[in-house]
């Protein structure tokens, strides 16, 4: 399948299954964390970049050959922000024709202040944008946006799809060390909070490669400060362990490309995803890809991780034990 995977393991949302409607790594911000690399074309331009038709059809495979129970949500999540794809509210509505799965987008959320965008995204029952930053200034230092989504629009987006939205709107932070971890950007982030209000706060940490090298986890200490700071409605969400459903490959090859594009890798992890091959067959699979440049291995917090090729990382090597997660 070229645009639905999984289902992936999710903290928040159990077995996911996937839809990425956009290629890598179409972007209209280029976050220091981005775990796709840098952004290439950084873009605001929304348009068909995939077929609809096609992606719906996948779907509609993907939801057939799975027995009850092995999906717990349909995720719109993509190899860039999804809803620069101009037909996001026609997926939302398709995918909820076909199941009575919950329907989850995962975005930047930047697109919010366009009146079209808070229709297209309401009969989503899940809704989970980011918010790293409470000021403009760590804004543009963080989430490298493109020119014409400011950080004032962000936060008018928020507040207005707030005011409209009745399905769960579970706001992302990344909490990167130095960056927004401290007690001055907690405050400015949780006061941003307090306008949107939204269902809840998930604190998440960059655990897979991050496109600039010096980007850092945040500590313990960053973690407790977060909580405190941003209230009883924020949860640090640790990352999932579970299996990865790569059933709907044709090939190994196909399995392990489709997964690293949109879900980076530590090789351990990509490893224990591939057991249902031969481990003859999937080092021979792996030692092909990185020698004929079909894929990528970055080194990042001292381990390697297996990336798409044409993902864009200004240091591809660093395997110096800074930091394991
Ligand atoms: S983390 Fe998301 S919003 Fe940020 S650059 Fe990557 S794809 Fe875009």
């Amino acid at each position: 399948m070229k645009y639905v995977f999984g289902p992936v393991p999710s903290r928040r949302l159990g077995q996911s299954l996937g839809i990425d409607p956009i290629p890598l790594k179409t972007c209209n911000w280029n976050c220091v964390y981005c775990q796709l690399g840098r952004s290439k074309p950084l873009t605001n331009e929304r348009r068909g970049y995939f077929p609809r038709e096609e992606i719906k059809a996948e779907v509609k495979q993907a939801l057939a050959s799975h027995q009850p129970g092995e999906i717990d949500w349909v995720t719109l999540v993509g190899s860039g922000e999804t809803t620069l794809h101009s037909s996001i509210g026609w997926m939302i509505r398709q995918v909820k024709s076909l199941t009575h799965l919950p329907v989850a987008v995962i975005t930047n959320g930047t697109l919010l202040y366009l009146p079209e965008m808070r229709r297209e995204l309401s009969p989503a029952d899940a809704v989970l944008p980011s918010l790293d930053a409470g000021n403009a200034r760590l804004y543009r230092k963080i989430n490298r946006p493109h020119p014409e989504v400011s950080f004032k629009r962000l936060i008018d987006g928020l507040v207005a799809f707030r005011k409209v939205y009745q399905g769960k709107l579970w706001i992302e932070v990344m909490l990167v060390k130095g960056l927004n971890d401290t007690e001055a950007e907690l405050k400015e982030i949780a006061a941003a909070l307090k306008n949107i209000q939204p269902d809840e706060v998930h604190i998440l940490q960059p655990t897979r490669p991050p496109a600039e090298i010096w980007v850092q986890p945040s500590d313990e200490g960053g973690l407790l400060r977060a909580r405190a700071i941003l209230g009883d409605i924020a949860k640090v969400i640790h990352p999932a362990s579970g299996s990865f459903d790569l059933s709907g490959a044709g090939s190994l090859v196909d399995a392990v490309i489709g997964i690293i594009t949109r879900h980076p890798m530590r090789e351990d992890e990509l490893l224990q995803a591939l057991t249902g091959w031969s481990p003859g067959e999937v080092d021979a699979v792996l030692a092909e890809l990185e020698s004929s440049g079909r894929a990528q291995v970055i080194g990042r917090y001292g381990y390697r991780f297996w990336s798409a090729a044409s993902a864009h990382y200004p240091h591809p090597i660093n395997t110096s034990p800074q930091h394991r997660v």
